[in-house]
This record gives structure tokens, sequence and C-alpha cells, in this order.
């Protein structure tokens, strides 16, 4: 697959007509490696040149915090940079429920009323997947806050109360706050949780156990929902672009993505979600065999090819 240097060099389809709604995570609020609106321009302005409409769309966040409403995001998005450009954060207002997978995925009809889609993801670790990029971006970013909590459900954590030595170890790992440790138990938060496995780790007895299974059932979940996108547009009408830059250990939303774990590598594009994601892992991976969790990502692969 080629690698371009810069966006200006990626040929996009003629065939994207229309109102072309960016699918691009604008960054959390305190988060410093998000795309660069410098980096957006060049294709919101080829696409203009084409005679389309670009616009950047995103979905608010599952979580509390600036993102959480359409108002909060846009705050963010002038914030980081991208009030030059027209910008729509979905409501929840107005939903499409699409079946994919076995799955109802509801799905924000302020995207499905474009008229073409490019997903234009940046790769990165991420706390559940381990890799994330365009697939990610689409089954996180293109739905609900239902959708949202659909997905991470399936991976939550389950809790062996016989085993709890009522440490308060897990209170302290839960960067969210979820868990509370009551006179007998402890008491989490499921509804917000999105299944980091940050106490099941931390726990020094096995009471809290992310399974193997209940990981697998939320990637394919992650597969449904990305499918479910994608299947609301004319195939020739959705292009897909990647950029290796600034390649943090965990996502955007992470007020601090953490350390690099690669150097920059540059743009790919093309018209499937997975082969741009298995290249861009297996580009970063070249540079850094030990970057990220590659076994779980397997799994995540797996669970994608039946829907890409
Ligand atoms: S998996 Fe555990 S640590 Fe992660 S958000 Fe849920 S409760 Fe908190
Ligand atoms: S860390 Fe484990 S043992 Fe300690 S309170 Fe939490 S669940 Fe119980």
């Amino acid at each position: 697959m080629k690698i371009y240097n810069s966006p200006e060099e990626i040929p996009i389809p003629e065939t994207l007509t229309g109102r072309v709604a960016i699918k691009l995570h604008m960054g959390d609020k305190e988060n410093r490696t998000f795309l660069k609106p410098g980096e957006v321009r060049p294709i919101f302005n080829k696409l203009k040149g084409m005679g389309c409409e670009p616009f950047l769309f995103d979905t608010t966040t599952l979580y509390k915090r600036e993102r959480y409403t359409p108002e909060g995001y846009l705050e963010v998005a002038k914030l980081h940079g991208f009030g030059e450009f027209p910008v729509v954060i979905a409501r929840d207002d107005r939903v499409k429920w699409v079946e994919s997978g076995g799955l109802k995925i509801p799905l924000p009809e302020q995207l499905l009323e474009a008229n073409s889609l490019l997903v234009l993801s940046h790769a990165t670790g991420h706390i559940i997947t381990k890799f994330a990029g365009a697939i990610k971006n689409m089954a996180m970013g293109c739905v609900t806050k239902e959708g949202k909590a659909l997905i991470h459900g399936f991976a939550r954590p389950t809790y062996y109360r016989e085993k709890c030595l009522l440490c308060g170890t897990c209170v302290k790992a839960c960067n969210m706050n979820l868990i509370r440790l009551e006179r007998d138990r402890i008491s989490i938060n499921m509804k917000d949780c999105p299944g980091c496995g940050a106490c099941a780790r931390a726990c020094p007895n096995g009471a809290l156990e992310i399974t193997e299974e209940s990981i697998r059932e939320s990637f394919n979940a992650f597969g449904a929902a990305a499918r479910a996108v994608v299947s609301q547009f004319p195939p020739e009408r959705v292009f897909f672009i990647t950029v290796l830059k600034r390649i943090t250990e965990l996502c955007d939303c992470a007020k601090d993505g953490g350390k690099l774990i690669s150097p920059d590598l540059g743009f790919i594009a093309g018209k499937n979600p997975l082969e741009l994601d298995l290249e861009a892992a297996r580009l970063i991976r070249e540079k850094n065999p030990k970057a990220l969790d590659w076994e779980r990502w397997e799994w995540f692969v797996e669970a994608s090819k039946k829907y890409f």
C-alpha cells in the first residue's frame, strides 16, 4: 500500500459527490496529539475543488466530559482550531436503527443525510482494541451514545464477590471513578464503563475479570457497527484515509494519549477499512514490535473479517 508524505498527495476518488461527511475525531479537550486542522485542510479543500460540500462530522461521547453534548463538543472543536470548517456534531434525537451482525445499531440521521463519507482516522493505540484506526473510528464515532454503550457493554468486568478482599485497589485503578467500596462488596457503575480492564489487571485476587469471550463479543460489535455505517452509503461514495503521525499508546479520547509508540509514518488511503487498519498496524509493528498487545489486536482482526 502506498504511503503518502502529505495529504495533498492523496488521490481522492471523483465518485465522492454532494455533501461529504468527513468523519473526524477532533480530540479530547486536553489531548494534544489529535489530527490537526493543517492535516485536514488539504483534504477539505480538495473536496471543495471537486465541487463537493464537505463538512466535519463527529458524535458525542458516552463519558461525561466536555464532548458529552454537541454544544460542548463544538466548543472543543473551536479550541482545537477547527472553527474555520463547517462542523456537525450529531444529536441523538433522530436515529436510524440498522441491523448488522445480529445487532441493532443506532446511527444518527445527521450522518446519513450526507451523500458521501470520508473516514479520516488517526492511527493510535486503544485501551480495548489495542490498535485503533478506521474501523474503530466508525464503530465508536458514527453511532449514538446508545450504540457506544451497546459495544462497550459486551466487555464490562465480571465481579466474583467470593474472591473479593475488599482492599480497594480497583477503586484507585479506575480512572473514570466508577467503582465504590461498599461495606461488604464493591459496586461498579456499569452503565458508564467502557471495559478498559484496568480494575481487573489491578485486582490482587482475581475478583474482577474481563473474559476473552466478552472481549471477542465486543469486537464483533465493533465490526457490526462499522459495517452498519458503510452499508448506508453507495460503495463508490465511501473512502478512507488514515494518518500515521503522533502515534500514541492511547486514542484521542484520552486526556493524555501517553507515550509515542512509533515514529511518524505518513498517510495511507483506500476503500477497505480493514485493509487500511492491517497496513497501519503492520507499519507500526515493523517499527516497534512491542508497541501494543498484538494478540488482542488479532482477535479484533478476526472479528472484523466477518464484515470487511
Ligand atoms: S473496566 Fe474497570 S477500570 Fe475500566 S472503566 Fe470499567 S470499572 Fe473502571
Ligand atoms: S481490587 Fe479486587 S479484591 Fe480488591 S476490592 Fe477490588 S475486586 Fe475486591
